[in-house]
C-alpha cells in the first residue's frame, strides 16, 4: 500500500527541489510545473531505464525523435482534428467548466458538478484539446493555410516514419519504434500536481505486427510493462489492470488495457483510489491505412488523397501485402515520476522520537547515488579527502559533496531525497584510509577502506 498521498509529494518536491510551480514569480500558470535539480535527474533515470529496456535489451525496437510540429494533414487524417476532444459542460450554478466523462452521477443518473454538487449543467459539447499555432510570417493569426498544432501525442510522428525506419533498418515484422518526447493537450481540467498537465512527456512504442499475431503481442506488452513498472520500484499492491469496455474504446481500438496506479490512497472507496498510469492499445491497422495513399472507401474514393506513400508491408515469406496491426504501449514520464515517488515514500522514527522521511528509491532511480560528507568541515585535511573521494567516484556514479550542516542533518537530507549511500570522512580516515558507509534504509554503518570503496558501492548499487 502507498503511504503517501499526492499532497505529501507536492510538499517534499517543493522543499527539496524535485518539482516547482512554473512561472511562480508571475503568479504561476495553471497546472504547469518545472523540474528542479533532483526532478530532472529522476525523470532522466526513468527515461533511461525505459529506453534501455525497450530499445537496447530487445532486438526488435528502433528509436526515433520526430518533430513536435507536423504537417496539418497528419492530424486531419489521424482523426484528431475531428475527434480529439473531451465532452465539455458548464455548471450553471458555480460556473465551473468540467469534463463530463470525469463526473459522478446521482441516483437519477444526472451528472453532478465536482465543484459545488449541482446537477444544473449544460449539455456537453466537444472541446478539441489540440494547441493551435501558426507557421511562418502570416498576415492574420487565423490564416487556415498557416494553421498548425503542437502534437498531442508522439505516436503520429512514428506512424508517418514507419516506411523510413522499415527501409533504412531493413526490419521484418514484428518490430517496433520507440520515442520519448513532449506532448501538449489543452486539458479542460488539468490538476492533481503533475498527474494531468497541459504540457507533459510521453514514452511511446508503436509495435508493428502481422494481424493474426496482434492479440498475443498485446498481452506480452501488458505483462512486460508490469515487470518494467515493478523494476523501477512500483509495487503490484498499488497497480491494477483496467480493461476498457466496448463503449470506452477509441474507434480504432480492438482492445485497450490501462494499467492504473493508486494515485489517491486517501479516498475511502478503494475503486476510486486508482487512476491511469498508462494505456496499452491494439490499434488494428487503422493508423497505417489512414496515412496511406491507396486505401479506398465504400464508394471507391481514396480515403487519403494527400498522402504520397503507401505504408503497407510486403511479407516475402507469404508474398502478401497488408497493413500491419499496431500495439501501442503509451506511458507518461510525469505520471511515472509521481508514482515512483509515492511508492518510495516512507517515514521512520529515530531514537530521539523524531519522524524522518526516507525516499526508498531503487538505486537505479535515485537522483544521487552517493553523498560524500566530511565529519568536520573546519579540518582542511578531512575536507580535501572528502572532495577527492567525490571526484574519484563521480565518473562511475552520480556523487555529491556536502558540508552545509551537521552530520545528522546531512544524513536526514540525503534520506529524504533517496540517496542510497552516504560516505563519511572522519578524523580516523586520515590515519586508516577508511571511511564510514551508511545505508539509507537500515541506517547501518560499516567501515570500508578507500581502495575498495568504489567496488563496494558499485556492487551494492
Ligand atoms: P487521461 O484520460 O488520464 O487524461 P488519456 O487516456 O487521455 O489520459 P492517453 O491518450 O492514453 O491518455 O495517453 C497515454 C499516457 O500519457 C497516459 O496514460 C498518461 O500517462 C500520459 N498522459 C496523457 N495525458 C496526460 C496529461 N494531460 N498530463 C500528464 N500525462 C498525461
Amino acid at each position: 500500500m502507498s503511504a503517501a498521498n499526492i499532497e505529501t509529494i507536492v510538499s517534499l518536491s517543493k522543499r527539496r527541489g524535485f518539482v516547482y510551480p512554473a512561472s511562480d514569480i508571475y503568479g504561476g500558470l495553471g497546472s504547469s510545473w518545472d523540474y528542479g535539480p533532483l526532478g530532472v535527474e529522476l525523470a532522466n533515470n526513468i527515461k533511461k531505464s525505459w529506453w534501455s529496456w525497450v530499445v537496447y535489451e530487445r532486438d526488435d525496437v528502433e528509436g526515433l525523435d520526430s518533430s513536435i510540429v507536423l504537417n496539418r494533414n497528419v492530424w486531419k487524417y489521424s482523426g484528431h482534428e475531428t475527434t480529439f476532444s473531451d465532452p465539455l459542460v458548464d455548471c450553471r450554478d458555480c460556473k465551473a467548466r468540467l469534463r463530463q466523462d470525469k463526473l459522478d452521477t446521482d441516483a437519477n443518473g444526472k451528472f453532478v458538478c465536482s465543484n459545488c454538487g449541482s446537477t444544473n449543467l449544460t449539455d456537453p459539447r466537444p472541446f478539441n484539446l489540440m494547441f493551435r499555432t501558426t507557421i511562418g510570417a502570416v498576415s492574420a493569426d487565423d490564416d487556415p493555410t498557416a494553421l498548425a498544432y503542437l502534437r498531442p501525442e508522439t505516436a503520429q510522428g512514428i506512424f508517418i516514419n514507419f516506411k523510413n525506419v522499415l527501409d533504412t533498418s531493413r526490419r521484418k515484422l514484428p518490430f517496433g519504434i520507440a520515442q520519448i518526447g513532449k506532448a501538449f493537450r489543452n486539458e479542460v481540467t488539468p490538476g492533481n500536481f503533475i498527474f494531468r498537465t497541459r504540457e507533459f512527456e510521453q514514452m511511446e512504442i508503436e509495435y508493428f505486427v502481422n494481424p493474426p499475431d496482434a492479440g498475443r503481442a498485446h498481452q506480452e506488452w501488458i505483462d512486460g510493462f508490469h515487470s518494467w513498472i515493478n523494476s523501477i520500484g512500483i509495487s503490484d499492491a498499488n497497480l491494477k489492470d483496467y480493461e476498457q469496455t466496448k463503449e470506452e474504446l477509441a474507434h480504432y481500438s480492438e482492445r485497450t488495457v490501462d494499467i492504473l496506479y493508486r494515485f489517491f490512497p486517501e479516498r475511502d472507496d478503494e475503486a476510486k483510489q486508482f487512476d491511469e498510469l498508462m494505456g496499452i492499445a491494439n490499434r488494428t491497422d487503422y493508423d497505417l491505412r489512414v496515412h496511406s495513399k491507396k486505401p479506398e472507401d465504400a464508394e471507391g474514393k481514396r480515403i487519403n488523397p494527400d498522402s504520397t506513400e503507401d505504408l503497407s508491408y510486403f511479407d516475402t515469406a507469404t508474398n502478401e501485402r497488408f497493413y500491419p496491426y499496431i500495439i501501442e504501449p503509451s506511458i507518461g514520464v510525469n505520471r511515472t515520476l509521481l508514482a515512483v515517488m509515492m511508492d518510495a515514500y516512507t517515514e521512520k522514527t529515530n531514537d530521539k522520537g523524531e519522524t524522518r522521511v526516507i525516499l526508498k528509491l531503487k538505486p537505479e532511480m535515485a537522483p544521487i547515488k552517493v553523498a560524500v560528507l566530511p565529519l568536520a568541515k573546519n579540518k582542511p585535511e578531512i575536507v580535501e579527502m572528502a572532495k577527492r573521494l567525490k571526484k574519484d567516484l563521480q565518473p562511475s556514479m552520480r556523487a555529491v559533496y556536502d558540508d552545509t550542516g551537521g552530520i545528522g542533518k546531512l544524513y536526514a537530507r540525503q534520506d529524504e531525497i533517496g540517496t542510497p549511500f552516504c560516505v563519511t570522512v572522519d578524523h580516523e580516515s586520515l590515519e586508516d584510509n577508511a571511511v564510514t558507509v551508511r545505508d539509507r534504509d537500515t541506517w547501518e554503518q560499516e567501515r570500508i577502506s578507500v581502495e575498495t570503496l568504489k567496488d563496494h558501492l558499485q556492487r551494492s548499487l
